[in-house]
């Protein structure tokens, strides 16, 4: 009885073990993978080479339609395709995936270049 009476009084007066969270967020540890971050879409040249790589097939290019999409849930952030992409438009974040109800593919289209304008190099736009 006593024993009970002694570790009611020391858990109520010592602090938590666990954190408040969302308020009281952990610092990342050191090399966390974290999450695969968004792509730079106007840096891809859809040569497929991150979906090929890929353990998990959690990527798809499509050259015609340029577009590359994710699915973060297929996603087991190994890197790998960030590894190997040549144009190094791929790279890992530090956070987390958050809680969601859907679970869509995260989906990026590269927007066609303006046109320079008739008898106008590359240079003379800059
Ligand atoms: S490897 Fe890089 S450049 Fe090639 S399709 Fe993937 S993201 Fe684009
Ligand atoms: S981090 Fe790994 S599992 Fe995730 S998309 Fe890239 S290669 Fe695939």
């Amino acid at each position: 009885m006593f024993d009970m009476l002694g570790n009611i009084m020391k858990n109520l007066l010592s602090k938590p073990a666990t954190r408040m969270y969302p308020f009281e967020k952990r610092e990342n540890f050191k090399n966390t993978r974290g999450q695969l971050g968004d792509i730079d879409i106007d840096a891809c040249i859809f040569c497929s080479i991150c979906a090929k790589k890929c353990p998990s097939d959690a990527i798809i290019v499509n050259r015609n339609e340029k577009s590359w999409e994710v699915d973060r849930y297929k996603c087991i952030v190994c890197g790998v395709c960030t590894e190997v992409c040549p144009k190094k438009c791929l790279h890992m974040e530090e956070q987390y995936k958050t809680a969601s109800y859907t679970k869509e593919n995260a989906k990026f289209v590269q927007q066609p270049k303006p046109e320079a304008p008739a008898g106008q190099s590359q240079e003379q736009k800059q």
